[in-house]
């Protein structure tokens, strides 16, 4: 049968996150018997604590199979609120916490509530590639904001406030950053808060999924503890990180009254409900022992260190320490190669997956980006084939 179909132009706009194409290339090598080392995805290489497994295992054999609320369920809803107590002593009513499938919902829920043609979304550059991504298919102009090596890969607030005009309906910002690891300190956050008063109109959408994997000199400062920005303010949080449970496909997002109701019709629309089962998981990963979090931070931070004064041994290569998430991200500009090269010399002659710094925007060029989840036996293999490689 003849077809001749135009798909609507919209889907032309959609990026994606190269680091499941490497993965996917990763995968294939090592099938075919080569040697690879994986710091190209960013997932913890750590199983689902036990304790969490089993909940999620006993809610499907106390039959928990059907639909839940689309929000969530209530249980969840509120140990996420007594979570943010406990760690920021904020009140949160559970009635402005959004159970999702993973985290990057809300990026795709923030874009839809606030994005449209004429309308402009501030982002940050390199980032997480679904912001710029998500922003160009709901048609607003993404507008990125430049994180800086020389600072740390912090944002400047100042230069933030200087792009926004009357277009502009979003921010978004993350920290700890993904692919940098850098930590916005509170003084910028604060300064972004002052500024913004100017700006009414201006919704914030505060991307916080490695607020427990900080362990610079920095400390996490989350947008929750301004409440002035609160009635325009999405909180992007979840387990996927915290919990090592990013198969599991849970997210948690949190809105102002205003959005929340229309979140929650998105929510019905496109995907009902989170599953029933890992939502009693996530109850037990809230609920239970914490030690399971702290001892992952200490691994990340000990393998940051590691990769990032490793890094520094390489020729042509210059890292700055990671202050959180768990990825360095050298600058290589001093091999005088371009990132998407060192990305294809890494993987296909050294059988070591990163990511291109491209990956994450324009302003990633010059730089790669190198997973710290991964053994330290195997950080020390993958560094030492590419310090023999250039130096
Ligand atoms: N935000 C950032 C900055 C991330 O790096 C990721 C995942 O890599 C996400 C959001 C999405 O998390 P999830 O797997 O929970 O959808």
């Amino acid at each position: 049968m003849k077809s001749n179909y135009e798909l609507a132009s919209r889907n032309y706009d959609l990026g994606t996150e190269t680091a499941f194409t490497v993965l996917a290339k990763a995968n294939e090598l090592a099938s075919k018997g080569q040697n690879i080392i994986n710091l190209g995805i960013g997932q913890p290489d750590f199983k689902t604590p036990g304790h969490i497994v089993e909940a999620g295992i006993k809610a499907l054999r106390d039959g928990h199979h059907g639909y839940t609320q689309s929000t969530g369920i209530p249980n969840l809803r509120e140990a996420v609120s007594n979570d943010i107590k406990k760690r920021y002593n904020q009140n949160i009513s559970p009635d402005q916490i959004m159970i999702v499938p993973g985290g990057k919902v809300i990026i795709f829920f923030s874009a839809m509530l606030m994005g449209e043609k004429n309308k402009e979304i501030l982002y940050p550059n390199p980032g997480f590639p679904i912001y710029e991504s998500a922003i160009n298919y709901s048609g607003a102009r993404s507008i990125p904001y430049q994180l800086k090596e020389d600072k740390g890969f912090s944002f400047s607030a100042e230069d933030i406030l200087s792009k926004i005009n009357t277009n502009t309906s979003l921010i978004i910002i993350n920290s700890p950053a993904n692919p940098t690891g850098g930590v916005v300190p509170k003084s910028e956050l604060e300064k972004l808060v002052v500024g913004l008063k100017e700006y009414p109109n201006v919704v914030l959408m505060s991307d916080e999924i490695y607020d427990q994997f900080c362990f610079g000199e920095n400390n996490f400062t989350s947008m929750l503890q301004f409440p002035e920005l609160r009635e325009r303010l999405i909180i992007l949080n979840g387990w996927s990180k915290t919990y090592a449970m990013t198969g599991w496909r849970l997210g948690y997002g949190i809105f102002p009254s205003k959005l929340y109701e229309i979140a929650e019709k998105l929510a019905v629309n496109i995907h009902s409900c989170v599953n029933s089962s890992a939502q009693y998981a996530a109850l037990e990963a809230l609920n239970g022992p914490q030690n399971c979090v702290s001892e992952m931070n200490n691994h990340f931070k000990r393998r940051a260190n590691l990769m990032y004064t490793k890094l520094n041994e390489i020729n042509g290569f210059s890292c700055q320490k990671p202050n959180g998430a768990f990825y360095c991200f050298p600058n290589i500009t001093g091999t005088g190669k371009k990132s998407t090269e060192i990305q294809n010399i890494l993987l296909d002659d050294l059988g070591v997956a990163t990511v291109s710094g491209t990956s994450f925007g324009e302003y990633g060029e010059g730089y790669i980006r190198l997973s710290c989840a991964n053994s330290d036996s195997a950080i020390e293999e993958a560094i030492s084939r590419i310090k023999d490689f250039f130096n």
